[in-house]
């Protein structure tokens, strides 16, 4: 069972910066309004989230780490996933392939906490927290010497776990989340944005200006069009404000940082005419639809994404770019 947890973590988690983004993601599925991320050694040495979610009552702490436990959907819901959770497959992974803590308190409930390591738990013990939920993973791949030889550098992989925070920064503007990353002993935070306020569009715009910089904020433009049953929302920078590498594309499906050719080919298409080939725009482009419309179960990562009907998505971004871009005189 342990060996079979261990091939299944290997799917979802192949560096720390995957670990990262499952917890966070629990966070913010349970809730939180205030995420911390520490990290120490490019993760390789210490992965902590702390929220202020929901938390995780005594009882359920050993079925949070039990394989395909998920508190989010009943099964038969599998087409209508709304959560970022929903295959109950990060925990136990992570506790098979490090040393794994969760403190949690619930409301209503003491605290309690409880430790895997090799798989195995212990059991669930009383603990200190005055509210919400911190998870701690230490030494992730120890036991797999051979994962660990793959990772890159402390510093690349500091980076990856940099750039999957300020993605979930990006797609839910009204949490605070705080990164801080100690090497040789010296704690730094290397990136902090405070909950936005108001509505969704200024929500963003300020959370963009916090990632991006007020330079694209003060060319951004604002995209908000719809085409049969898919909405595209979010902001599109100026060609004068285009970048030498594609660095700067975010994409979002239903709330979910992706990473999709289509999506990607379709925000390059639009700027064909107005860039020249060897600049690239930088946008944060959200597509939201009813969640039948597209399959985030592609791969268990879940950063894949199968449209339905990709054609109008691909047509609702082009024609929505250029529109933007030709109002403002492009
Ligand atoms: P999934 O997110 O797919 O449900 P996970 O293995 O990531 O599966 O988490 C298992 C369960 O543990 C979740 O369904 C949730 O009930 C609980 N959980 C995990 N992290 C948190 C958290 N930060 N706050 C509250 N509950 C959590
Ligand atoms: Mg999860």
């Amino acid at each position: 069972d342990a060996a079979i947890n261990r091939i299944a973590a290997g799917e979802v988690l192949e560096r720390p910066a995957s670990a990262v983004k499952e917890l966070v993601e629990n966070s913010i599925d349970a809730g939180a309004a205030r995420i911390e991320i520490d990290i120490a050694d490019g993760g390789k040495t210490l992965i902590r989230v702390t929220d202020d979610g929901c938390g995780i009552a005594p009882d359920d702490l050993p079925m949070a780490l039990s394989r395909h436990a998920t508190s989010k959907i009943d099964g038969s819901d599998l087409l209508n996933i709304t959560s970022f959770g929903f295959r109950g497959e990060a925990l136990p992974s992570l506790g098979a392939v490090g040393r794994l803590t969760i403190t949690s308190r619930a409301a209503g409930e003491e605290a309690a906490m409880i430790s895997v390591a090799g798989g195995s738990a212990a059991p669930v013990r009383p603990a200190a927290l005055s509210g919400g939920t911190v998870i701690t993973l230490r030494d992730m791949f120890y036991a797999t010497p051979a994962r660990l030889k793959f990772l890159r550098t402390d510093r690349a992989e500091s980076q990856a776990i940099g750039d999957v925070v300020k993605r979930l920064a990006m797609a839910e503007p009204f949490v605070t989340f705080i990164l801080r990353d100690t090497s040789n002993g010296d704690q730094r935070t290397t990136f902090r944005a405070d909950a936005e306020t108001g509505d969704l569009f200024d929500a963003l715009h300020g959370r963009l200006r916090t990632i991006l910089g007020r330079d694209f904020a003060d060319n951004a433009l604002r995209l908000d069009t719809q085409r049969e049953g898919f909405h595209l929302t979010g902001y599109a920078a100026l060609p004068t404000y285009s970048r030498g590498a594609a660095v700067a594309q975010f994409l979002f499906v239903n709330g979910r940082p992706v990473r999709d050719k289509m999506l990607l080919g379709a925000l390059r298409a639009a700027y064909m005419d107005v860039l020249s080939r060897d600049r690239h725009p930088v946008a944060a482009l959200f597509v939201d639809c009813d969640p039948t419309l597209v399959d985030v179960n592609v791969h268990p990562a879940k950063s894949e994404v199968r449209f339905r009907d990709p054609g109008t998505v691909r047509g609702l971004i082009v024609s929505g770019l250029r529109h933007a871009l030709a109002e403002a005189g492009h």
